[in-house]
């Protein structure tokens, strides 16, 4: 049985408490949130921190609403909280759709959105459905907040901005006016990591789409969106055609590899079909008045 390397643990109380911790144990401290990907990377000795700072009595954290036209969710938010949210089914129905499909209740139970964001599995699905929605993270750290847009927040496998000192705190999506949202992902077997996945976002004004957002996730996109897709779409008329040809060019730009989840080629074949359901859906949601 593999177990981690002995580390030293403190329970933050506060946000400040826990930037004070961060501040004295340094870069060999890591953050402990739900543990469902730290943890196993422990195990496997990928990852050796010190000292772990366990954040999970921050509730301050931990909340999922809606404030000054905008949804704000709290790093500490669980993926249970974004998936029972009856503002986010309502109003950002792809959050809603990637979290059914997101492992399993005990992983969603105690598996926060902040985790989620800051592991940067290449293979994770909110990264691409708050890449999709445009959203904003919030960090802060010691000299205060900086927020950085979501397509901006990756700088890598396992790697984001979040510099050693600092916390993800709060994820902010502007709500679209007639827009609507959807996710759409294959895997091997039900609650698996994707083999692909695509969010899309759309917002249409008549017939015309004013605003475009496609997140891809597992098929080595960068940043985890699709721009060259969405420059397609933005301006254009809402056809069957367009989106199409969205998946075709959101297909080309991707840049998947194989491994034992399926070859490059079936990949990518998923990455356009995927981003086509995802628009279809996402376009009968708007006109819907759903989003
Ligand atoms: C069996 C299983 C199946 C899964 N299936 C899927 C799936 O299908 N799709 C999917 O997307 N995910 C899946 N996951 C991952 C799951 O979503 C985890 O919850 C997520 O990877 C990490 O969240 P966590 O809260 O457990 O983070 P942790 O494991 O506690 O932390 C992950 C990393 O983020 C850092 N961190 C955590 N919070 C913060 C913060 N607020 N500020 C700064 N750094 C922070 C930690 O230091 C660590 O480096 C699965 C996990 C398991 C165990």
């Amino acid at each position: 049985m593999q177990v981690p390397a002995q580390v030293e643990y403190e329970r933050a109380v506060s946000v400040g408490h826990a930037l004070t911790l961060l501040a004295r144990y340094g870069p060999r401290a890591a953050v402990l949130a739900g543990g469902h990907s730290l943890i196993p990377m422990m195990k496997l000795r990928l990852a050796q921190p010190e000292t772990l700072i366990d954040i999970n009595a921050l509730s301050e954290l931990r909340y999922v609403e809606v404030a000054d036209g905008e949804l704000r969710v709290g790093a500490l938010a669980r993926h249970a909280d974004l998936l029972e949210s009856a503002v986010v089914g309502e109003r950002f129905a792809i959050l809603h759709d990637a979290e059914q499909v997101i492992a399993d209740p005990v992983v969603r139970n105690w598996g926060t959105v902040g985790g989620s964001l800051c592991q940067s599995d290449p293979s994770e699905d909110l990264s691409a459905a708050f890449a999709a929605l445009k959203a904003t993270l919030v960090i802060t750290g010691p000299d205060g907040t900086r927020t950085v847009p979501a397509r901006r927040f990756h700088t890598g496998p396992y790697e984001t901005v979040v510099a050693p000192g600092e916390l993800l705190t709060e994820i902010r999506v502007p709500a679209s006016p007639g827009g609507g949202s959807a996710y759409a992902k294959v895997c091997r077997r039900a609650g698996d990591w994707p083999l692909a996945a695509a969010g899309a976002m759309l917002a249409v004004d008549g017939g015309t789409i004013v605003e475009a957002g496609i997140g891809l996730t597992a098929v080595g996109s960068r940043h985890f969106c699709a721009s060259e897709a969405e420059e397609h779409l933005s301006g254009a008329p809402a056809t069957p055609e367009r989106l199409a040809e969205a998946g075709r060019i959101a297909a080309q730009h991707c840049r998947p590899v194989s491994d034992q989840r399926g070859p490059a080629s079936y990949k990518r074949h998923l990455a356009g079909e995927l981003t086509v359901r995802a628009l279809r859906r996402a376009l009968l949601r708007a006109r819907a008045g759903e989003r």
